[in-house]
């Protein structure tokens, strides 16, 4: 067992004045016992606690760091901009840089607002689309994460889930009874809903690629489902690339599928590690936000000079193919060899994966939805956890998360993490 006695009293003075200690609830260890790190500083793949302590890091601040942590390119973007000023409130030239490189990365999108979060991007799109459409309800999906807003906190997955929340309270009934929700990947059901309600709903929003009941991926057909039955109602279809945005893909998961959303949201690596969200789409709908319309949204700090160049330098760095080749590669490395483990210990194991995003699920049922992924064996995991955790592999503390491959591991990263997950697995199973 590592020493972590500094993280310890750091914990016990944070909950002092800062509610359960952490400023996002899914930093709180609750589903895996013990405190969360305080981490001192962080380079490449590697984070360092306040103990001294080093672990391969798989978490990547929950999905932006693609390139690792502090890549030489954007802290060097982000301090020769600090020293031109922190923010203007007036437009300067990195907006438009970081706006143009984004729609031509992702063509649906034909303008596109920038915000300081996702859950503000999501928040924003759907009031949009409201706007745009006159009518009031929207749908999602059991265990798709949009961000926080009351209208979407409802069977939102990964972090209620592992608190055991199922609907936050404070939410307005009269505001949770717009929110349809329905199965992931049940196209039948959204045929059935739409035969129904069609008329009625603003727009179905959805993850393309779920990543936040743990990653579960789009069944075949299943994206194509929500585009035709949206078209054919005259609903939004709003693809939340929150997370899948610049991971799986340039262009994200409609890139890799094939389908064009009419609105998506984007946050986490579009702002290269600083806080950043964005929304966009087709321009006829885009241009009924205020200035040009009546659908009001608005930030002081948005599109804020430092989060800017620093999603400009994350951008640039992408654009190479090789990139997400590379990624691929490795992440198929270690899924690979963590499956081998799992088999050769006869643990039933399965693992989803699209890129550099995936995750274990220890089951032996097929994951295709939240029900499926409630399945994996929560008291393995924490014992599997844990023991990664001492010897220096850290992912994120609780079964229903993604992990991250950066470009920042390399190949013997990668196999050392798999020698310390052998023998962690064999640990969880005593
Ligand atoms: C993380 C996430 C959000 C919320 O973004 P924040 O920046 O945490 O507000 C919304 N949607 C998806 C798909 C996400 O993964």
């Amino acid at each position: 067992m590592l020493n972590r006695s500094e993280s310890e009293k750091l914990f016990i003075r944070a909950k002092e004045h800062i509610p359960g200690g952490v400023n996002s609830p899914v930093r709180a260890f609750n589903a895996v016992g013990g405190h969360p790190l305080f981490i001192e500083k962080a380079k490449g793949a590697r984070i360092t606690d306040v103990d001294g302590n080093v672990y391969i890091d798989y978490v990547g601040s929950w999905g932006p760091l693609i390139l690792g942590h502090a890549h030489p390119k954007i802290v060097e973007a982000v301090i020769s901009q600090a020293k031109k000023g922190t923010s203007f409130g007036a437009p300067h030239i990195a907006e438009i840089e970081l706006a143009e490189k984004v729609t031509s990365a992702i063509p649906s999108m034909e303008t596109v607002r920038m915000v300081n979060s996702g859950t503000e991007a999501v928040m924003s799109a759907i009031r949009l689309a409201r706007g745009v459409t006159g009518r009031d309800l929207i749908v999602k999906f059991e265990g798709c994460y949009h961000g926080h807003a009351d209208s979407l906190l409802v069977k939102a997955g990964s972090g209620v889930a592992s608190l055991g929340i199922p609907d936050s309270p404070g939410v307005p009934a009269d505001l949770a009874k717009q929110t349809l929700t329905l199965p992931y990947n049940d196209s039948e059901k959204v045929r059935e809903l739409f035969a129904l309600r069609g008329k009625d709903i603003a727009c179905l929003i959805v993850e393309p690629i779920a990543g936040n009941m743990g990653v579960v991926l789009p069944k075949e057909g299943f994206l194509q489902t929500l585009r035709e039955v949206t078209q054919e109602n005259g609903a939004l279809l709003i693809f939340d690339e929150v997370i899948t945005g610049f991971r799986v893909a340039l262009g994200g998961a409609q890139q890799i599928y094939g389908i064009k959303p009419d609105l998506t949201c984007l946050g986490k690596i579009i702002g290269g590690g600083l806080p950043v969200g964005a929304y966009g789409g087709r321009k006829d709908i885009m241009n009924n936000i205020a200035p040009l319309g009546p659908v009001y949204q608005a930030g002081t700090l948005s599109g804020n000079p430092l989060a800017m160049v620093a999603g400009i330098a994350m951008i640039d760095v992408l654009s190479d193919p090789a990139v997400y080749e590379e990624l691929d590669r490795k992440a198929e490395t270690l899924c690979a060899g963590l499956l081998g483990h799992a088999k050769r210990l006869g643990i039933p194991a399965q693992i989803c994966r699209v890129g550099s995003m995936f995750s274990m699920y220890f089951t032996d049922q097929n994951i295709v939805d939240f029900a499926s992924v409630k399945t994996s064996d929560a008291e393995f995991f924490k014992r599997y956890f844990n023991a990664l955790l001492d010897e220096g592999v850290a992912i994120a503390p609780s079964p229903f998360e993604a992990g991250f491959v950066n470009t920042a591991h390399t190949d013997e990263d990668i196999q050392s993490t798999l020698k310390i997950a052998g023998r962690a697995m064999e640990k969880a199973m005593a």
